[in-house]
């Protein structure tokens, strides 16, 4: 599709330029449709020629569509005629119609953004089917009192069809994956631009219906200056004649041009005024000048056209009119017979004819009119007897006026110009189009950032979350990993490094102690029991020596193996002792067995700084000799070690269980 489609476009568009019947407008909608068309087409090397292409196309279509909005009196026909002096014709007559002149540029400007979802080219071209879907039915559906020229033939409607199709089909291949994400600013944007094109409709509609109307009126304004004109001068010949009523007699040469040249004067378009005798002979008239030849002229045989208006006058004595007829002069006009009736006798003397140029009435009558506003046109059934003003550029429309001329009905066509039109068109409809448009695409805009920007959040948000998780999950692991580094495993005691530590942080505190604790004869429970028996019964022994090392501050701590060590700050060597004792005995009251039945102890070595700087390992030392001591005297046993007092090593004598 995406080769076959500009190429196909491209045909439609070259069949269109080549047709002969063409209006100027569909042939420069082709032509922009088929550069269009040629940017489609991706070279790699010349990438810069078909960004220049697409810039300038946008530019005019930019200048085009500005020519809708702007005010007739800013940029008249006139200026773009100026610019445009290469065109043959007038300039507007190039102008492609309304819709189909956004469709395009709605192409060109979502071609020129490469597709980008962000730019709105998505709305664009929406909005470009929309305005191409509309330009359809527009012409289905319009009434055709168009000022503006809302035509587009179908050849160009397919081509720029096919394009907008190019421009989809590449869309939504490359951004499949985002499109779904697009429905609500899409929705949103459609929204205003859909209410901007019926408002648009609407208001063109209203437009062209005003205007029709109001032209509809001026003409009939002209058309009622005609029938009264005429009404007028016959009202005139009537006076005349009741002149010559008086007299009583054919007039006299002089007497006839004394009077015939004041009416004549005042009516120019009387080509001339003749006196006729009964029996058709013209006698008198004026202006003699040209129309000598008329003198002595026998109407009835020379003019058979008006014969019928003359009888009239002359034998019936009553007033004729000969409708459009050829004059003798070659002019298309009209002549009014008024009988003249004898004051005494009442037979008729005579008529006078009044010859009415048609084309010097219309000329006269209309010589003020804007030519460029409108034409003239002046008929009697098909025939055209004269017209005012010529227009190359009119709208399609045709007042029609049937008047009244002495008793003849002529038809009087108005036929407006379009420049006149346009100078009086609001540009509301195209302005409401525009501002519709640019706030459909600024909402889409917003909205799609809004999105992409929530988008955005909520991702920050997820990861914030999972780093969240991660941290607590680190830290618990932290929080365990500094457990184990300071507990034991087994029996969830304090290790020795903790041991350490506290023996550390309570280096000031006098007196201090420490116990060293052993089981007795551990090996035998691994050996009779089993190990697992054994690190059951270390902690049964763990939670024994927390619970009573505990109850007085104290910190009881794995020193390792079946060893366990307490710190005891602010025991003395008795306070330490009576607890050690409490400890064993505890132990050796609980239900741990050897596999004879011999209950399980411990021995316990004490060692406590009263006075003087700490030295952690000569209190340790001190005690696990206490604890040799006790090992050495038979086991489940508490043992003292000399108190420390200063770090030289001074010591009081060993005391035992
Ligand atoms: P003594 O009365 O002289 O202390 O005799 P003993 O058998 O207790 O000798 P010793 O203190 O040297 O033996 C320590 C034994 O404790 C050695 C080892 O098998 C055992 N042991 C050390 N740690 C563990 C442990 O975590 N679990 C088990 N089941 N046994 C351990
Ligand atoms: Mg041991
Ligand atoms: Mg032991």
């Amino acid at each position: 599709m995406t080769r076959i489609g500009p190429l196909l476009a491209l045909t439609l568009a070259l069949l269109t330029l080549l047709r002969q019947d063409a209006e100027p407008a569909q042939h420069s909608t082709a032509v922009l449709l088929i550069v269009l068309a040629v940017s489609h087409w991706q070279p790699e090397r010349i990438w810069r020629l078909r960004a220049w292409l697409l810039g300038s196309l946008l530019l005019v279509m930019l200048l085009v569509m500005a020519s809708y909005l702007l005010p007739e009196y800013w940029l008249s026909i006139a200026h773009w005629n100026a610019w445009l002096s290469a065109l043959p014709g007038d300039a507007y007559r190039w102008r492609p119609p309304a819709l189909m002149t956004l469709a395009l540029l709605l192409l060109v400007a979502s071609l020129q953004l490469n597709l980008r979802l962000a730019l709105g080219a998505p709305l664009l071209l929406t909005l470009s089917g929309l305005a191409l879907l509309s330009q359809a039915l527009i012409q289905q559906w319009a009434t055709n009192i168009w000022v503006l020229d809302h035509a587009a033939p179908p050849s160009l409607l397919a081509a720029a069809g096919c394009l907008l199709t190019v421009q989809a089909s590449l869309l939504i291949r490359h951004r499949r994956e985002q499109l779904p994400g697009l429905r609500r600013p899409l929705l949103a944007g459609l929204a205003p631009g859909l209410a901007a094109l019926l408002f648009w409709h609407q208001q063109t509609t209203l437009e062209d219906r005003r205007q029709y109307h109001a032209s509809a009126v001026q003409s009939r304004a002209l058309a009622a200056d005609f029938e009264r004109e005429n009404a007028d001068h016959l009202a005139a010949m009537r006076r005349f004649v009741s002149f010559w009523e008086l007299y009583d007699a054919p007039p006299s040469d002089a007497d006839w041009a004394r009077q015939a040249s004041r009416y004549h004067q005042d009516y120019r378009y009387f080509l001339n005024i003749a006196f006729i005798l009964p029996s058709s002979e013209i006698i008198r008239v004026f202006p003699l000048a040209g129309n000598e030849n008329a003198l002595g002229a026998r109407l009835f045989d020379d003019q058979p056209a008006g014969r019928p208006a003359l009888s009239e006058a002359l034998i019936h004595g009553r007033e004729g009119s000969t409708g459009a007829i050829d004059l003798l002069q070659g002019v298309p006009g009209i002549i009014h017979y008024l009988p003249v009736h004898s004051r005494t006798s009442g037979e008729v003397l005579g008529a006078t004819a009044m010859v009415v140029s048609l084309p010097a009435l219309l000329d006269t009558l209309f010589d003020g009119i804007d030519t460029r506003a409108q034409a003239l046109r002046l008929y009697a059934g098909e025939q055209l007897l004269g017209e005012v003003g010529s227009l190359d550029d009119r709208v399609n429309w045709r007042h029609r006026f049937s008047i009244d001329v002495g008793g003849q009905p002529l038809l009087l066509d108005a036929l407006p110009g379009r420049s006149a039109l346009l100078m009086q068109r609001a540009r509301l409809p195209e302005v409401g189009l525009l501002v519709g448009l640019v706030f459909a695409y600024l909402l889409y805009l917003v909205l799609f950032a809004y999105q992409r920007l929530a988008g955005q959040h909520r991702a920050a948000h997820h990861t914030n979350q999972e780093l969240r998780r991660e941290v607590q999950a680190r830290s618990i692991l932290q929080r365990e990993v500094e457990w184990m580094a300071r507990h034991d495993e087994l029996t969830e005691l304090p290790n020795r490094r903790l041991f350490m530590e506290t023996l550390d942080a309570n280096a000031e505190r006098r007196p201090l102690s420490v116990l060293i604790c052993d089981v007795d004869h551990f090996k035998r429970i691994n050996d009779h029991l089993g190990h697992l028996a054994g690190d059951r019964y270390l902690r049964h022994i763990a939670e024994i020596g927390r619970r009573v090392i505990c109850e007085q501050d104290g910190l009881f701590a794995r020193y390792g193996g079946e060893e366990f060590v307490a710190c005891l700050p602010g025991s003395d060597t008795a306070q330490a002792k009576q607890l050690a004792e409490r400890l064993r005995q505890a132990v050796h009251q609980a239900d741990l067995l050897h596999h004879d039945g011999q209950r399980l102890s411990i021995s316990i070595g004490i060692a406590t700084q009263t006075q003087g700087a700490l030295d952690i390992g000569q209190l340790m030392q001190v005690a696990d000799e206490a604890l040799y001591v006790a090992k050495a005297g038979g086991r489940n046993r508490v043992v003292s070690g000399r108190p420390l007092t200063l770090s030289d090593g001074t010591c009081d004598p060993l005391s035992t269980r």
